[in-house]
């Protein structure tokens, strides 16, 4: 199944219930703008190199869009569609103002330089800044992209239209990046864990956890977790998988993956096949590495009661049926992972308002977004009877419709913000 495939089953499962009327559901189905641009620069040999360049900006009705860039090889402009219409549920069930996009530039970073990444980059700037900008579309960090990447979009904007550290998030901090931003995701997931868990009469010091993926997102879960009590007693990524009933050391797992690329042959582990994280004996299971990793293949041998994705499009639409009906829980991706757009959020704010929050007041208002969020969404699972992830759906397709129509739906183009440089 393709990516906006899914993504629009999701939607329509939650649609129909809502009365939302065919002719708005056309409009928040489909992207208000699909832009696609060549970036010609010169490569180290002195050859010209020709990358093509996405944003897909899918919907503004709750404000500026926001969505992250990836540099990939295959960037699937299909992939990036669905991921930009995600965003848009997104920021509406974290209650920020924002709608939903995404983009990238097909180039692998691993075979380019630094100094043709930067030209890469600031020639995407120089075909797109007049459609980005804070009150218009806000890029971050994604695949293939990182805190440099951003500090070069700001740069090269600022070209443009004078000094604007809010045109992108995910900045260094010197560029007026946000503490806490780097860990937010895996810090939304551990509140997210500790929330659902507490609801459940579940003691989260016995409860066993395993993550498939120990990158940025799996990494810091690993460690809130950790540091909470809890127990993650299996970890994947890339390179194997490993398991200790007694759970981890995840701090000292850190300090190895660091030094090993990996966690394959981390001392006192039973090796595991990657794949064997889905169905291993846990609690609660985060798959926070790749989308379509819970299918119809595994979806029988889970014994995790909890799902909670921290990866984008983890569970496939068969696999989230079968696993709804036999009780599983699963928090979905929309909600789970928000923390890093929520903290993204935070860090524009201080960008327009030219204050510095502290960490402390970083981590006390993501908590509060997150059960905040997370309040609404139960009480929509409970009202209509649903699961949490047509509950989540549902709370962002009707905040999106409501500020939809009440911007007049009637007029053509009729929620396209005019860029203030046009
Ligand atoms: P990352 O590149 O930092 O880490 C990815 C991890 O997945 C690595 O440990 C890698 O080894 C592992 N991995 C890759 N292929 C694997 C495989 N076949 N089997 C097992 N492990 C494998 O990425 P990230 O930033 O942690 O993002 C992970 C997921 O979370 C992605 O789906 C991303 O879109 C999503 N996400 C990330 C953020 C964020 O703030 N970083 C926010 C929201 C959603």
């Amino acid at each position: 199944m393709r990516a906006s495939e899914a993504t629009n089953y999701y939607f329509r499962r939650a649609a129909k219930h809502l009365h939302v009327g065919s002719r708005l559901e056309t409009v928040l189905m489909a992207p208000r703008r699909e832009v696609k641009v060549e970036c010609v620069i010169t490569l180290d040999n002195g050859e010209l190199g020709c990358f093509s360049g996405f944003r897909v900006q899918h919907d503004n009705s709750r404000g500026p869009m926001k969505g992250g860039l990836r540099y990939h090889p295959e960037v699937d402009p299909d992939e990036v569609n669905s991921l930009a219409s995600l965003m848009t549920w997104k920021t509406a069930v974290a209650n920020i103002p924002y709608g939903g996009a995404k983009g990238g530039i097909s180039c692998d970073p691993s075979k380019l330089s630094h100094a043709e990444l930067q030209r890469i980059t600031r020639s995407f700037v120089d075909e797109i800044h007049d459609i980005i900008g804070p009150g218009l579309d806000i890029p971050a960090p994604d695949m293939g992209t990182n805190s440099q990447t951003m500090a070069w979009i700001v740069d090269q904007y600022s070209k443009y239209h004078g000094w604007t550290p809010a045109v992108v998030t995910g900045k260094p901090i010197e560029l007026g990046g946000s503490e806490g931003r780097e860990q937010a995701t895996g810090q939304g997931i551990a509140f997210v864990c500790e929330a659902i868990l507490e609801d459940y009469s579940m003691d989260l010091k016995t409860t066993k956890f395993a993550i498939q993926g120990f990158g940025n997102v799996g990494s810091w879960a690993a460690q809130f977790i950790h540091q909470m009590g809890g127990k993650v007693v299996a970890v994947a990524d890339l390179t194997g998988g490993i398991y200790n009933a007694d759970g981890l050391d995840v701090a000292h797992l850190m300090r190895y993956v660091r030094e090993n690329n990996g966690v394959k042959g981390f001392p006192d582990t039973v090796e595991i096949a990657a794949d064997a994280i889905f169905t291993c004996d846990c609690d609660v299971l985060i798959p926070a590495a790749l989308g379509n990793v819970i299918t119809e293949e595994n979806m029988k041998d889970i014994k995790a009661k909890f799902i909670i994705e921290g990866a984008n499009g983890p569970t496939t639409p068969a696999a989230d049926e079968y696993l709804i009906k036999i009780g599983k829980v699963i928090v979905p991706d929309i909600f789970a992972n928000a923390g890093g757009v929520m903290v993204s959020y935070f860090e524009w704010v201080q960008n327009i308002q030219q204050f510095r929050w502290r960490l402390e007041r970083v981590n006390l208002e993501l908590k509060l977004l997150m059960l905040d969020s997370y309040k609404e969404i139960k009480h929509l699972a409970q009202q209509n009877e649903c699961d949490l992830r047509t509950a989540a759906f549902q709370l962002a397709i009707s905040r999106v419709a409501r500020a939809t129509s009440l911007r007049g739906l009637e007029n053509e183009g009729f929620c396209m913000l005019e860029s203030p440089h046009s």
